[in-house]
């Protein structure tokens, strides 16, 4: 068995949004497979034109069990940021549902999409991040919505939110190399740990992360950055806002 640079896969989706094609069981069945302490189940939100309803969100903390195949299951949510002001499309009371809250901006709800500047883009993750509850900010390199990182990664540190290294955005094209390579290095310079995340639509690449594992070669960061390197990190993450949480 290949060892793996994460214990647990934070960015994984379910056929819930129906243009990803596994079940919670199929991930958590694979994720066991090749060793992941836990997987975050994070479908979308309102805004995003599959998203399930948001009756998915309120009811997987109570319908589904803590831990399938050995493999705790974190029921989150990649929540959508749903304009350049922060604001986050679904309401403040379902956000406390979640176990676990990725948030992300997504061109497919916003009118006559152009990519804005990067103070816009900035503003509105500093803004989005002011919510104690907000986990991590989802490919946050996707270059349709470039960022300020000189601004963004102090502001994610000094918040407490993880940014993330995605899988699937850099192996798409989404997230180019010198984009990924800026985020790295101030990340770096600042100590602002990072998660580390397939994005999975499919149950077979969860947990695979090659083109991550190379950025970060290149980049020489310190693994003691890479919060879902040990799952025990995430844990204390998770359980400090939420002490109920069970997990
Ligand atoms: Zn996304
Ligand atoms: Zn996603």
């Amino acid at each position: 068995m290949k060892k793996l640079l994460i214990q647990a896969d934070m960015h994984t989706h379910t056929l819930a949004s129906s243009h990803a094609f596994s079940t919670i069981t199929e991930n958590a069945k694979y994720a066991a497979d090749i060793g992941l302490k836990a997987i975050a189940m994070t479908d979308h939100t309102n805004v995003m034109p599959d998203s399930p309803h948001i009756w998915h969100f309120r009811n997987a903390k109570r319908v589904l069990p803590n831990e399938l195949f050995g493999v705790k299951i974190i029921k989150g949510a990649e929540v959508n940021i749903a304009d350049y002001s922060g604001a986050l499309d679904i309401k403040s009371s379902d956000v406390d549902w979640l176990e676990w809250v990725v948030i992300s901006y997504h061109s497919h709800y916003f009118q006559n999409f152009k990519p804005a500047d990067p103070r816009t883009v900035t503003d509105g993750y500093i803004k989005a991040i002011e919510d104690p509850r907000v986990d991590m900010i989802g490919h946050p390199t996707a270059i349709k919505f470039p960022v300020d990182w000189a601004r963004l990664v102090p502001a994610a540190k000094e918040a407490g939110v993880l940014l993330e290294l995605n899988e699937s955005s850099i192996k798409t094209g989404k997230s180019p190399a010198p984009v990924v390579r800026e985020m790295l290095s101030l990340c770096k310079k600042y100590s602002c740990p990072i998660c580390v995340d397939t994005d999975a639509h499919f149950w077979s690449v969860i947990g695979s992360t090659p083109e991550c594992e190379r950025a970060i070669e290149e980049a020489e960061f310190p693994r003691e950055l890479i919060a879902n390197a040990d799952f025990e990190n995430i844990r204390s993450r998770i359980l400090k806002k939420r002490p109920d949480c069970g997990i």
